[in-house]
């Protein structure tokens, strides 16, 4: 089931998320509604927060090559271990802030662990955008969006823009 997606600015995606405690099949179904949701946007990662869900869960899929095999990913509760010096800029996007693109440096390595859908500790090292998109995501939980890497000037225009969506959105919607 696809979930409606939240659009910042929004106070629950300004919170800090819970730990998952243990992996229900709740939780399943909601790593399956999000991965249809992220799919459907069409997006690359998403967060429990963006839907609403203030759990430490995230789900992505970089694979963008055409006729790849997909690599649907759901992490519980995923931690940064580990990540490299050497830093990478993506100009990134968001769900939860269409049309709005931007250069965010982070580190081009991260190691991540975390707890897949059948409750068995995972790590794995990422690069490229994958690392990328699992630190935009891991922000999430913290409450965390691409936009607070920018200027404050910058951020606050979007932030304006996205004021003027959602009215625009509750127009159409009334
Ligand atoms: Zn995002």
């Amino acid at each position: 089931m696809k979930r409606p997606i939240l659009i910042h600015p929004d106070p629950r995606l300004k919170k800090v998320a819970d730990a998952v405690p243990d992996i229900s099949d709740e939780l399943r179904a909601l790593a399956d509604d999000m991965l249809e949701t992220m799919y459907a946007a069409p997006g690359i990662g998403l967060a429990a927060p963006q839907v609403g869900i203030g759990r430490r869960l995230i789900v992505l899929d970089c694979i963008k090559e055409e006729g790849a095999e997909p690599r649907p990913l759901a992490m519980f509760n995923p931690v940064v271990v580990a990540c490299s010096d050497e830093r990478n800029v993506y100009e990134e996007g968001c769900l939860s802030i269409p049309e709005i693109y931007a250069d965010v440096e982070r580190p081009a390595e991260v190691t991540v662990e975390w707890v897949d859908r059948d409750g068995a500790a995972q790590r794995e090292t990422f690069d490229g955008l994958w690392a990328t998109c699992v630190q935009h995501e891991i922000d999430h939980l913290d409450g965390k969006l691409f936009i607070d890497y920018l200027r404050p000037l910058k951020r606050q225009m979007i932030t304006r823009k996205m004021v003027k969506l959602k009215r625009e959105l509750a127009r159409e919607k009334a």
